[in-house]
């Protein structure tokens, strides 16, 4: 048996490559951090060479740290900042355009002018009419790239996410492939009947000749031949899906929760997808020849960002880590509530315009109680996008699977687990998504045996069972509810 499978992972900030052993234990890693370009307010897009280039490099430093060559490494997985959209010419491989980024709202017109047709796009895709899903960004590049849709048309231009883009490079161009996962964030492809949607593709007016072939999460994507050995990428996901897999959330009701700048739950939904009417999106956890796996998934636009705020902005807090031991300092927020909306609030209120709100403040708060009350404010966020998921699915959720900067923090992670009344639980290795996308390759090429195996390596640091009160988490959350109406409210008094 081969050493390691190589997990990378190109995300936003950064392009990472892993080597996971056999008992999915990380060994070795190396990174590179990408470049944001920010061409006008609001806009976020990436050079897709960049994100190439930084993916080969740090494939060749991980493979030299580890004292490895490609004989010791079994197969590829690859995982991908999701929605994230590039256009490249067929024949010369070379991108029309920059990639635009998930974040970016250069595409809000574009979707503000297909509102119409939001019912319609929701019970294909189980995503709402936003910029920040793929199809608009296609629009955009189309409309803003001279003569594109002319050529698209032609049949001469590609369209890719980025793990297309980067299959398309490692095998040469041999390969014009995305995994269902990433194509569930298109805004077109069905996610009942697993297919790029005509009636989809004709209302933003892309050329289905641009799509690539959709494979399974598990599956062969080709060899890597650009590599000086031909090793095959045999598992391909977004960022979020490969986390829930490493997670090992494989039956229905399993979640995850990610903490980092903002936070994403996801949760395993089994074989038939569920559409919400309060805000979570349906997307398509995994796929492979045994069958899909659907995911509902929520998300928080501030988590480990309102740390960022009380270190940059307020100034109370040294750094991240400071924030346990300064709301450390008292046991309670004595009444104080946070709700940190600086950019709105997501699942379940998509509420763009509410701001932050601080409530119950007396003479007596001082910097103490204002920390807890941030961390809390994640939590209870957290917390709304846990109470749909358990109401629109009907299925119970046992405990909660965490990864993401923030789950350092314990008072945040205990706070967690008292809101929510379950066991939240912080797995060894908390590189979910590489190792998600690891497993899918292993699984294929037979590195792992079967689910049973990898359940039985995956262990946990850290476990937190609910210790408060219930009767006063009931109370405190009460609150949240009250100041969450109260800031909403108040957007209208600008
Ligand atoms: P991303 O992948 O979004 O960049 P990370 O998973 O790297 O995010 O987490 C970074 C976030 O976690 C930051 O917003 C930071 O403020 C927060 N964070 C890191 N350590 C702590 C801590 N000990 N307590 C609270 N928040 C933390």
């Amino acid at each position: 048996m081969k050493k390691y499978i190589l997990a990378i992972d190109q995300g936003t900030t950064s392009s990472r490559a892993i080597l996971f052993d056999h008992n999915g234990r990380y060994t070795y890693s190396a990174q590179r951090e990408v470049k944001c370009i920010f061409p006008h307010e609001g806009w976020v897009e990436e050079d897709p060479i960049e994100l190439w280039v930084s993916v080969v490099d740090v494939v060749n430093e991980v493979l030299i740290k580890a004292n490895a060559t490609w004989d010791d490494v079994d197969s590829i997985g690859l995982t991908n900042q999701r929605e994230t959209s590039i256009v490249w010419d067929k024949k010369t491989g070379k991108p029309i355009y920059n990639a635009v980024v998930w974040q970016s709202r250069q595409s809000t017109d574009i979707c503000e002018s297909l509102e119409c047709k939001k019912e319609f796009l929701h019970e294909r895709t189980g995503l709402l009419i936003n910029p920040y899903f793929s199809a608009s960004k296609i629009r955009w590049i189309l409309d803003n790239v001279e003569g594109a849709q002319e050529r698209a048309e032609k049949g001469e231009l590609l369209f890719g996410t980025v793990d297309t883009w980067l299959i398309y490079k490692m095998t040469k161009g041999k390969v014009h492939a995305t995994d269902s996962t990433n194509a569930s964030r298109t805004l077109l492809y069905n996610i009942f009947d697993l297919k790029w949607d005509p009636e989809l593709c004709k209302i933003f007016n892309i050329p289905m000749s641009m799509l690539p072939e959709v494979k399974y999460s598990v599956d062969d994507y080709g060899a890597a031949s650009f590599f000086t050995k031909e090793v095959h990428i045999y598992g391909v996901a977004g960022d979020q899906q490969a986390s829930l897999f490493g997670h090992t959330c494989f039956k229905p009701g399993d979640s995850k929760n990610t903490y980092g700048t903002g936070c994403f739950m996801l949760m395993n939904i089994g074989e038939k997808p569920i559409l919400s009417s309060k805000g979570l999106l349906t997307t398509i956890a995994w796929s492979s020849k045994l069958g899909i796996k659907y995911a509902l998934e929520g998300s928080v636009f501030v988590g480990g960002s309102a740390v960022q705020w009380l270190r940059d902005g307020l100034k109370i807090v040294k750094d991240a880590p400071d924030s346990e031991s300064v709301a450390g300092k008292c046991d309670d927020t004595d009444g104080v509530y946070l709700v940190p909306a600086f950019v709105g609030l997501g699942t379940p209120y998509w509420d763009d315009e509410v701001r932050g709100a601080v409530f119950g403040i007396t003479r007596a708060t001082t910097k103490y109680q204002l920390v807890r009350a941030t961390l809390e404010g994640i939590a209870y966020q957290v917390k709304d996008v846990f109470d749909v998921m358990k109401e629109e699915s009907n299925i119970d959720i046992e405990s909660l699977q965490v990864d993401g900067g923030a789950t350092a923090n314990n008072i945040l992670m205990q706070f967690q687990s008292d809101i929510c009344r379950i066991e939240i639980k912080k797995p060894q290795v908390v590189e979910t998504t590489a190792l998600g996308v690891a497993y899918f390759a292993g699984l294929k090429s037979g590195y792992f045996k079967n689910i049973e195996e990898i359940v039985a390596t995956h262990d946990y640091q850290a476990q937190y069972k609910p210790q408060m009160d219930e009767a006063k988490a009931i109370q405190k959350c009460k609150g949240w509810a009250i100041a969450v109406s109260a800031a909403r409210a108040f957007k209208n008094n600008k």
